[in-house]
């Protein structure tokens, strides 16, 4: 069988978001609609798929990428993580496809027959986060991972939730860092694990403070997350800053991130965005990792379209994983080409204007400026503490003055009132 690369095309695509994940991800992750698919043929006749989401990505796959890919034999440079997320699932489900093997073969074989999903979403006002919960669960999902964030209610939020969902229904919360440090987060996490619902903690404080994750970690019964690698894993373990880990990248690094995992005895979840494509790759690595037992991320339900010809099916939390050649799941190229577009050359920052409020002050308005700028704000304790009321919303641009002059002002600086301006 010969595994040489003959042709890789690549397919920029803008894939529309669901309305309530639209009205949300416009806030402060309008970006995430753009990727691209690569198509990869073998002298063998085998074509395999891959995607990358181009502006949230462990790696992206560049123009050079492409060209030394190009007649090399796929089998030995597969693993080569540097060749970016798009190329490298290409590969291995031309691989899979020629050798007539899943791909949780080609990645060492399988230890589970099906793995763990879970859902995920942005931050959003509580209806919101519970007519997503409530989609989840008809589609067979038992758990969602949701953002905490200071600029929503979280304890409304919640209290929504607990209303609509039954206490087996699990929820992961991840703060990215948000709570700041261990004083002030252990008795906040403490009043919000009471929640039934409440079942991993995320990055509640920034991932550098060895002490405080480490405190938070021993006094909750919840089991605590951190991203795997900051800091350097020996010490997270050693340490024994969190009870798991979330996982990401390339073939090569989730394979040593499994090893270390297993070694230690702890759990991870996969956390491998895109739409079904990346989706059914992430069902390959839970078949085939075995500390992988916490429910993996994909982020592919925010979507209009899974860009595949059949939906991966959950039921009771669980994915089965594919046992046809390659991903296991065909890609539906008629969707792939309803949904072309240009390929941005830079990520797309479309002008914005964002309130965030509090009953007792302060209103504070953010303009499009660095990815994440609000968690930055919130880190350089500029906003009230999880405070009761907060609310945050995306302000239409009606073409008056004041949006104009706010957002203007916004550019340069968060813009704080005492009430709200709208
Ligand atoms: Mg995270």
């Amino acid at each position: 069988m010969d595994t040489t690369i003959e042709r890789i095309d690549r397919h920029p695509i803008e894939v529309p978001y669901r309305p309530v994940t639209e009205r949300n991800m416009d806030r402060e992750l309008p970006h995430w609609r753009y990727l691209e698919i690569l198509e990869v043929e073998l002298a063998d006749g085998s074509v395999g798929y891959g995607e990358t989401l181009l502006f949230y990505t462990w790696g992206e796959t560049t123009d050079e990428d492409v060209e030394r890919a190009h007649g090399e034999r796929a089998t030995s440079i597969m693993w080569d993580d540097s060749l970016g997320a798009g190329l490298q699932i290409a590969l291995f489900d031309a691989v899979g496809k020629a050798v007539g093997c899943p791909i949780t073969d080609l990645l060492g074989g399988r230890v589970h027959d099906e793995t763990p999903v879970s859902w995920w979403c942005i931050d959003m006002p509580g209806e919101d986060w519970v007519t997503e919960a409530r989609r989840a669960r008809e589609l067979g999902y038992r758990n969602i991972k949701l953002k905490a964030r200071p600029w929503f209610d979280l304890d409304a939020q919640l209290e929504a939730l607990d209303d609509a969902l039954p206490a087996s229904f699990a929820v992961d919360l991840d703060y990215n860092g948000t709570l700041l440090d261990a004083e002030r987060g252990l008795p906040h996490l403490e009043s919000i694990v009471e929640y039934p619902q409440v079942t991993h903690i995320e990055g509640p404080i920034p991932q550098e403070d060895v002490e405080g994750n480490a405190s938070i970690t021993e006094a909750l019964d919840v089991p605590v997350a951190l991203h795997y690698g900051r800091p350097e894993p020996i010490t997270a373990l050693c340490e024994t800053m969190c009870d798991g880990f979330v996982v990401s990248g390339g073939a090569s690094q989730l394979r040593d991130t499994a090893a270390v995992a297993s070694m230690a005895e702890k759990p991870f979840w996969l956390q491998l965005v895109g739409t079904g494509i990346t989706a059914a790759f992430a069902l390959h690595c839970g078949g085939a990792f075995k500390q992988a037992t916490w429910p993996a991320i994909t982020c592919r339900e925010i979507y209009e379209h899974e860009l595949l010809e059949e939906r991966i099916e959950v039921e009771d939390g669980y994915a089965e994983v594919p046992t046809d050649p390659g991903l296991g799941y065909e890609v539906d190229m008629d969707a792939v080409e309803r949904f072309r577009c240009e390929k941005p050359e830079e990520q797309p920052n479309p002008p914005r204007l964002i309130e965030a409020n509090w009953p007792e002050g302060p209103t504070i308005y953010f303009a499009e400026n660095e990815t994440n700028f609000m968690i930055t704000y919130a880190r350089e304790e500029g906003m009230p503490y999880f405070a009761a009321g907060a609310h945050t919303w995306l302000v239409p641009d009606d073409g008056s003055d004041r949006w104009e002059e706010l957002h203007e002002g916004a550019r340069e600086e968060p813009v704080v009132h005492d009430e709200p301006v709208f």
